[in-house]
């Protein structure tokens, strides 16, 4: 019995190492690729505001396997983002950092908003991204999906989009996506590349899943970084 959880146990740590080195490698990779700035760079850090959608009494929406909470994958998420995007030298600045809303006393959608845009207005960020889970009426709609609202969004939209479809959507599911513009709050922010990434459908058990492993939410984040850093870096 020892041996066979002893020996399950060192199969899981190694999984986990395999893991971790492929996503590092991949970071560097990309890294090289978009020649980020890095902290020995004498050039400026960019800035990005990662922002985690919803929080506190506001969950989103809910995943039709487990009821996870849109809030809390969004968070964790867009913590690891931060953290990719810091390791590769940028400052990285997110709107909320705890399960909380973003305003404290009764939650006030409007209020919830308008303290997310301050964050964007404060910091002056090169990039807004902002993390939600989608949902559909059917189980069937996967992927990962790029919206946008403004003209000066569209190039980083479009790029991101096409990224995270030949590294994402194509393996998965066979197809990509055109990124969606519409009229979000969150996207308009004067002449700030701003996306909203819709990392997963709730709606779907499959993709519920994959946005519930802690692995997959690392590889789709730095896949978001990679893009994103390459963008900024042109
Ligand atoms: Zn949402």
């Amino acid at each position: 019995m020892f041996k066979v959880v002893k020996l399950k146990s060192i199969l899981v740590v190694l999984a986990i190492l395999m893991v971790t080195a492929a996503v590092l490698v991949g970071v560097i990779l990309c890294a090289r690729k978009a020649k980020s700035t890095t902290a020995f760079s004498p050039l400026p850090r960019k800035t990005v505001v990662i922002d985690a959608g919803h929080g506190g009494a506001d969950p989103g929406v809910t995943g039709v396997k487990t009821g996870v909470k849109e809030s809390d994958l969004n968070l964790k998420t867009a913590l690891v983002l931060g953290d990719i995007f810091s390791s590769a030298g940028f400052r990285a600045v997110q709107t909320r950092y705890g399960e909380g809303s973003t305003v404290s006393g009764a939650f006030d959608k409007t209020a919830d908003m308008e303290a997310r845009r301050q964050t964007v207005l404060r910091t002056n960020p090169d990039a807004v991204i902002s993390i939600h889970m989608n949902k559909y009426e059917g189980p069937s709609r996967r992927g990962v999906q790029v919206f946008y609202s403004t003209d000066s969004s569209r190039e980083l939209a479009e790029e991101l989009q096409k990224h995270l479809n030949q590294t994402m959507n194509v393996p998965t599911l066979g197809r990509g996506f055109d990124p969606i513009r519409g009229d979000y709050y969150i996207a308009q922010n004067g002449t700030v590349p701003s996306v909203i990434v819709e990392c997963a459908f709730l709606s779907n058990p499959i993709d519920e899943s994959l946005i519930s492993d802690p692995d997959y939410r690392l590889r789709l984040a730095s896949e978001i970084e990679c893009a994103v850093a390459r963008y900024l870096d042109k």
